[in-house]
């Protein structure tokens, strides 16, 4: 039955229920003055075409009911957060309920699955979060306590424990910029101000800032050879936000010695920047969870570096703003490669 039209359906059960009653007229009434064959063929009619009324009226009420059931739960399952496909209803309307309230099921059953991934993301930036600002606010508590009881009146620390204390509260002060700017990319608060600019006096502009840096490691910082201006559009400030954190990684996690190039390569409508490194190089089972928040691969060396562990999280909402991509590649001991694209202007 459950493959028939409703109206099909109907027929069937009104033949079956009508043949029934003529067969028990027909094996109990006696042979008499009235033409059994007509007065079966009658009987048949009769029981027929009142059957089906009957069970025709029956279904009108049932359907109109499962019509204002399906449209309810059609409507319920399109106000979601993210409503699954248009169905295409056939000609069956249990079948048609049917589908609705599968497709509602399966899009509640994903969204489940999604808060419930959500609720595990909340509570691990929470523990993280605290974890990152336990250890400079514990710090400074150390040197203000130590201060208190009588390091104050001692010379030969007072002055070095309130220079600790104040690197602790840079410290916390990058997290929280850090913290922020994540918060303003992921909630969409932060608005990109695209403008067309020549990458090329970016590069410049980022190199002269992170040389001292790069010098103090030893590690030689190389331009692309491009003499003229290469227009992209974007945006300056927030592209400079990403150059910075990929080269100050890149000096941070490179060998003394070492060199960082930065190189660009025509793609089609985009150019494609690309900043290696010869430095310690990433494992590969670390590759795919690298641009998470507070990922790091080594945490103690992170942290000595000044590092929070959301630079390459940041870098990554940034370049998605811009409906771009960015990717890593990386050996070992060998050296890793960043490359990201740009729109072309
Ligand atoms: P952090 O503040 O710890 O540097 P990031 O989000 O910038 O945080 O980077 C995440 C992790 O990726 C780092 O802790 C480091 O382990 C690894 N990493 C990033 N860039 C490099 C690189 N150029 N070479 C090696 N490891 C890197």
């Amino acid at each position: 039955m459950k493959n028939f039209s409703p109206k099909f359906s109907l027929l069937l059960i009104a033949f079956v229920v009508s043949a029934c009653t003529t067969l028990v007229v027909y094996l109990i009434f006696p042979e008499g003055p009235v033409d059994k064959a007509l007065l079966v063929t009658i009987c048949f009619i009769a029981s027929f075409i009142s059957t089906l009324l009957l069970l025709f009226f029956v279904q009108l009420l049932v359907f109109r009911k499962l019509d204002h059931l399906l449209i309810t739960v059609k409507e319920f399952r399109l106000q979601s957060d993210k409503p699954g496909i248009e169905l295409k209803y056939k000609k069956n309307e249990i079948d048609n309920l049917e589908a609705e309230i599968l497709a509602w099921a399966d899009d509640r059953k994903n969204e489940i699955e999604r808060m419930k991934k959500l609720e595990v993301y909340r509570k691990e930036f929470l523990g993280n979060v605290s974890h990152e600002l336990k250890t400079p606010i514990f710090n400074i508590q150390g040197y203000v306590l130590t201060l208190l009881d009588g390091g104050l009146e001692d010379p030969s620390i007072n002055r070095n424990y309130l220079i600790r204390a104040e690197k602790s509260v840079d410290r916390m002060i990058t997290i929280i910029d850090d913290l922020e700017a994540i918060s303003q990319l992921e909630t969409g608060e932060l608005q990109l101000d695209p403008e067309r600019f020549d990458l090329i006096a970016l590069f410049k502009d980022v190199v002269d800032a992170q040389e001292m840096k790069a010098t103090e490691r030893g590690i030689v910082l190389t331009m692309p050879n491009e003499t003229k201006p290469v227009y992209v559009h974007g945006d300056r400030f927030r592209i400079r936000q990403v150059l910075v954190n990929l080269i100050v990684n890149s000096v941070k996690y490179g060998k003394p010695n070492g060199t960082t190039k930065i190189r660009i390569y025509n793609a089609g409508d985009n150019i494609s920047v690309e900043i290696s490194d010869n430095g310690i190089g990433i494992a590969k089972e670390h590759l795919p969870r690298l641009f998470e928040r507070f990922y790091r691969v080594d945490k103690s060396r992170s942290r000595e570096q000044g590092g929070t562990g959301l630079g390459l999280a940041i870098v990554k909402h940034i370049i998605e703003a811009h409906n771009q991509t960015i990717s890593v590649m990386s050996t070992q001991g060998v050296g890793t490669v960043f490359s990201f694209t740009l729109k072309k202007a």
